[in-house]
């Protein structure tokens, strides 16, 4: 039997973009992490394509998104079409925030600038590296991890995370069972080189009868991912005959396939773990949930587990937030991987609907009920993750603070674009703490016109301090000051955010004082009265974080 050889905080297993996203988040936060992949070369498979939004916001505030950029392109919208007749159409140009846009990046692309980032941050993968045992105690998991030369390491890990994609060693060892089920079509898929006269700033799908067409277009100029349904009888490879036959039946324009790049015959699950955690090992990414790639949310569900977990990860292993922490990770993301099951399936089995009358009702209601705003706003917030939301978290804050309107505890916090004085450009989000709790310390529409209590004001910059210091968690305070007037006495000392025109106190509904905890996720911890107590309370009960006392 070998011996132990070292102990470590968390082992990564799997080094997709989950894993190597997760391990540079734990980097960040100086956790003692090691990442392995059984794999001795990084994958050279085009796979995901779409980075959502909201992907772009959190890849932007962890520092990694700049590696990501280069290799990829903006879309801004997505049309369907049935038999040559637009039927539907999703445009994200509207949406609230700075990242209005899809994104085509090939999965080797966004892998590579992950890999940058880890290792700017000192990280490495371990490659050739399996995990093929794990054996939990109460205070740590014994690994073990063999080499692809047959050499055995047995590992002393604080806690486990496996995201080793669908067929998960991890979950397999740990018991937990993946029920779902395959859907019927089988799939053709392929990076081209085609000649047609196509939108490449958009996302096209198009349905003929016998089938479905996707499109979208990668960085080279003629180059596209295509990816169409074909029925299970159907034996066609994904060669450049098979996809010249297939647009020249589907795209309403002529079309010259010249050139196959990657390629892969496939068939698509909807599956989901009934847990994501067993003891101290955890799931994330596709080991967790898989779903149909329509419209494209597969990768960034993973890179959002791996952002919602490390945090929590590297302040449990930092000594500041108690285990209890760890217990939202299940309880924020599992729904949220299930209404992505349910969201993907709608879209999917409306996109490849084969009988007659499916089709007809299809393209008769479509058109108006998805373009109605309301129906088209909500889609589209709902594709580009926007709206995802923890509000029945257990560590976000029940408080009903109505101080704030149209906005609650376990949203995203929004960002807003801010104007300074000389023309110049900066955004909220610059300002959110990294690593740390933010809190935005909102005093009204303006101290001169202030409705607020003044009293209250100067109680609260009495108690300031004292909030900074009551956990041992960071917590950073920004006052966002709506007002020409200056501050009272007290406030002034704290790093102020300047809201002259406004815009951060409307786009949060803050007309009245407030407070606003974000947490290190970007998402509101807790809204509240410009008081000090409920927070306190907050911070050391709910929030779970290690009281300084
Ligand atoms: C053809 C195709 C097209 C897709 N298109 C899209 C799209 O457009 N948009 C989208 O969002 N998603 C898409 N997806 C889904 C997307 O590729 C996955 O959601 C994504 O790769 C999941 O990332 P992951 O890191 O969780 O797992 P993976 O990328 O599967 O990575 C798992 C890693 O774990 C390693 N591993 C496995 N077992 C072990 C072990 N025992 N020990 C050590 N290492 C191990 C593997 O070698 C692998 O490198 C597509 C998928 C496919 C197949």
């Amino acid at each position: 039997m070998p011996r132990l050889s070292s102990s470590i905080q968390v082992l990564v297993v799997g080094a997709g973009p989950t894993g190597l996203f997760l391990a540079s988040e734990l980097r960040r936060y100086g956790v003692h992490v090691r990442i392995i992949d059984r794999r001795q070369a990084p994958t050279t498979q085009s796979r995901a394509t779409d980075l959502q939004p909201r992907s772009l916001e959190i890849l932007e505030q962890a520092g990694a998104l700049s590696g990501i950029r280069p290799g990829g392109r903006p879309l801004h919208a997505i049309n369907i079409y049935s038999d040559a007749r637009p039927i539907a159409r999703m445009d994200f140009r509207g949406l609230d925030t700075h990242y209005n846009h899809m994104f085509a990046s090939s999965q080797c692309n966004t892998e590579l600038g992950l890999r940058e980032h880890l290792k700017a941050l000192g990280g490495r993968v371990e490659r050739g590296v399996e995990l093929v045992a794990i054996e939990q105690h109460e205070r740590a998991s014994t690994c073990t991890l063999q080499s692809h030369d047959g050499h055995i390491e047995v590992l002393r890990c604080e806690y486990v995370v496996g995201c080793d994609g669908a067929r998960s060693t991890t979950r397999k060892l740990l018991g937990i069972p993946f029920p779902g089920a395959t859907y019927d079509e089988h799939y053709l898929l392929a990076d081209a080189r085609v000649t047609w006269d196509l939108n490449r700033d958009e996302l096209h799908g198009f349905i003929v009868r016998s089938g479905s067409l996707l499109v979208l277009a990668l960085p080279g100029h003629d180059e596209y991912r295509l990816f169409a349904d074909i029925a299970p009888s159907d034996r066609r490879e994904p060669c450049r005959e098979a996809f010249q036959e297939i647009l020249d039946e589907r795209a309403p324009m002529p079309a010259t396939v010249h050139e196959v790049g990657w390629a892969s015959r496939f068939r698509q699950h909807h599956r989901l773990v009934p847990r994501y955690r067993v003891g101290r090992c955890f799931l994330a990414g596709d080991s967790a949930h898989i779903h149909s790639i329509i419209p494209g949310q597969g990768l960034n569900l993973g890179i959002q587990d791996a952002y919602n977990l490390g945090w929590k990860l590297g302040l449990v292993c930092r000594g500041q937030a108690r285990a209890a922490l760890l217990a939202s990770y299940e309880a924020e993301r599992r729904p949220l991987a299930l209404l992505t099951l349910r969201t993907t399936d709608i879209f999917h089995k409306t996109f490849t609907v084969r009988n007659r009358l499916g089709q007809r009702l299809r393209d008769v209601l479509l058109p108006p009920v998805g373009g109605a705003p309301w129906v088209h706003g909500r889609l589209v917030d709902l594709c580009a993750e926007l709206s995802h939301n923890y509000r029945r978290s257990p560590v976000v804050s029940r408080l009903r603070a109505r101080i704030f309107k149209g906005l609650q505890a376990g949203e995203r916090a929004p960002d807003v674009c801010l104007t300074t004085d000389d023309g110049s450009t900066t955004r909220l989000f610059a300002h959110f703490g990294v690593f740390a709790h933010t809190l935005l310390v909102f005093l009204g529409g303006g101290l001169g016109s202030l409705n607020i209590d003044r009293k209250k004001v100067e109680q609260l910059a009495a108690s300031l301090p004292q909030i900074g210091g009551h956990v041992v968690a960071p917590v950073e305070l920004r006052v966002v000051v709506a007002g020409p007037e200056g501050l009272p006495a007290g406030l002034d000392r704290w790093v102020q955010i300047d809201d002259r025109r406004g815009a951060i106190h409307r786009r949060y509904g803050a007309k009245r004082g407030g407070l606003c905890l974000i947490r290190p996720d970007g998402y509101i911890g807790f809204l509240g009265p410009l008081e000090a107590p409920p927070l306190l309370d907050y911070l050391a009960g709910r929030a779970c974080l290690v009281s300084a006392e």
